[in-house]
């Protein structure tokens, strides 16, 4: 049995840790917080959570090339554990560790874009928030007295357009102040340099095909972006 093996036995139930520690141990020749790191190393890639005890970068490479046939959510799982793992390495100033399990998760984050629509991924509190509104209020009440107060810390992969600031601009600059939808005025300014606060929309979206250009942008006040994408339109004149 391959230490992988172990690992993923153990995780499913089907060997008990100690078991799995003592198989690490002696046919393996693990030293015993090695055993130890391996097998909650494994755990944490499938649970999402940061781990703390290093395993070496290969060791890690192997578990996600294990995973990657399950699909893009157990990668995506895998990698923010590892993600959390680097930053718990960070605040150690564990260089020379840390920068070889960045390779690694780079790498992997490059597979992972690769073969998923990324924005379908689940895990959205949205389609929560629906399943809870459809819940009984008991059961939602009982959740919430019990539910933890400080909420635990999720690592997400973005995927974003390197989008061109002289479109923003020259965007703003037309705008001058002004919403280009329902033509009011920004409803504030910037903290940061009382410019008027819009936001730059593209008409046609980037993900739809749509080009960073001036003429396919837009800026918006809050309420209007926000409209734009999660709203139904309503016809410029009933305004
Ligand atoms: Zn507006
Ligand atoms: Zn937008």
């Amino acid at each position: 049995m391959i230490a992988l093996g172990l690992a993923k036995q153990c995780e499913r139930g089907e060997l008990s840790r100690q078991s799995a520690y003592a198989q690490l141990i002696e046919q393996h020749g693990f030293a015993g917080h090695t055993a130890n790191a391996y097998l909650n190393c494994y755990k944490h890639l499938r649970n999402g959570t940061p781990m703390k005890a290093t395993v070496s970068a290969a060791a890690i490479r192997l578990m996600l090339d294990d995973l990657l046939p399950l699909g893009p959510e157990a990668l995506l799982t895998a990698l923010q554990a590892l993600m959390g793992h680097i930053q718990y390495l960070e605040g150690l100033n564990s260089i020379s560790v840390e920068r070889g399990l960045r390779a690694v998760h780079q790498k992997y984050m490059g597979q992972l874009a690769g073969i998923a629509e990324l924005e379908s991924l689940p895990g959205d509190l949205e389609r929560r928030v629906q399943a809870s509104i459809t819940d009984s209020p008991s059961a939602r009440a009982k959740r919430l007295a019990e539910a933890v107060q400080r909420p635990g810390v999720i690592y997400r992969v973005v995927r974003e357009y390197d989008r061109n600031p002289d479109v923003v601009a020259e965007v703003l600059l037309r705008a001058n102040g002004h919403c280009e939808r329902c033509s009011r005025p920004a409803p504030f300014v910037r903290r940061r340099d009382s410019t008027p606060y819009l936001e730059v929309h593209h008409v046609q979206q980037l993900a739809h095909g749509g080009d960073d250009t001036v003429a396919n942008a837009i800026a918006l006040c809050p309420n209007c972006h926000r409209e734009s994408h999660f709203g139904n339109v309503m016809p410029v004149s009933k305004r």
